[in-house]
């Protein structure tokens, strides 16, 4: 028989900690960059040798983004039968298989190409259309980048970033990208070493750079979130992040409506009831503000 066959979620998670791999690359650049403003970095003129100077990580980054889209798709065949993942005829299959048990590592697996055309053959619910070329044109960028120096691939951090948002957005449509990263990083060496205490103003910092970055378009289809709409500082996440200058508006109007006593937070996902009275400051002209926190969502500034 065939041993130690891997479960559909040992799959999953495979792609999950793959997918988080990327973005912790690629959120680790955009926050160095960031952070070198603070030590007086002139950034807009650097940042061209910054970006030329990451090259080789971005696209390496996306290369495991695509091997981690691979696993979650595994994972998925693997949990109708993890055999349709075994490739070839039962010729190519380890010898002497039938005689001792086989480890289920030691047989060939699909080739990546495979994946989709099995995958909608099994599974109950077919890939779209827009996911179905994502992950051919993802496919052939990867291979580009493994197996020969092209010159034409130029990676930029926007692609690596949407291409992983855009991805996990079609295979785990209920859970946000932003409550797994944060996972990941409590479950992170770094964590283990001294306190998960860094995680939450890490993943505030993080998804605020992110969102200056993508489009709306993009940010609202991966994160529910309109930019377009007046941001607000999220009191939590500000707190949470030791109110420091950086202020993260990750917070919106919910509903937008001009009476509206209620803002939610993508990042913390957390509603908060605001007032909605002038700010005390005379220079600040907001109006929405946090009794509970004790600030302007606006300004930042204490209101008693
Ligand atoms: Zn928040
Ligand atoms: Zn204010």
């Amino acid at each position: 028989m065939i041993t130690d066959i891997p479960t559909a979620d040992e799959f999953m998670q495979t792609g999950l900690s793959l997918l988080d791999f990327a973005w912790d690359t690629v959120a680790t650049l955009l926050t160095d960059l960031d952070d070198s403003e603070f030590f007086g970095v002139d950034v807009p003129e650097v940042s061209d040798a910054f970006w030329q100077a990451s090259k080789q990580r971005l696209t390496t980054s996306l290369a495991v983004a695509q091997q981690g889209v691979e696993f979650a798709l595994k994972g998925r065949i693997a949990a109708v039968s993890p055999f349709l993942l075994v490739a070839g005829s039962p010729k190519g299959w380890p010898s002497g298989c039938q005689k001792r048990d086989t480890n289920f590592a030691d047989f060939h697996t699909i080739d990546s190409q495979d994946l989709i055309k099995v995958h909608d053959t099994v599974a109950t619910t077919r890939l779209s259309d827009i996911f179905i070329s994502k992950f051919e044109n993802l496919r052939r960028i990867r291979n580009a980048i493994m197996h020969t120096v092209d010159k034409r691939v130029n990676i930029h951090v926007i692609d690596v970033v949407s291409a992983i948002l855009s991805m996990y957005k079609q295979l785990f449509p209920t859970i946000s990208w932003v409550q797994v990263r944060r996972e990941f990083l409590e479950r992170s060496p770094l964590s283990e070493l001294y306190s998960s205490d860094f995680v939450e103003p890490r993943v505030i910092w993080e998804f605020s750079l992110i969102v200056e970055l993508l489009s709306p378009e993009h940010v609202k289809e991966f994160f529910g979130f309109n930019k377009r709409q007046r941001r607000y500082i999220c009191p939590n996440c500000n707190h949470q992040s030791g109110d420091n200058e950086r202020k993260p508006k990750t917070a919106i109007l919910k509903p937008n409506t001009l009476g509206s006593t209620t803002i939610h937070c993508f990042v913390c996902d957390t509603e908060i009831k605001v007032e909605r009275a002038d700010c005390p400051d005379p220079d600040c002209r907001g109006n929405v503000l946090s009794v509970e926190y004790g600030v302007c969502t606006t300004c930042g500034g204490k209101i008693d």
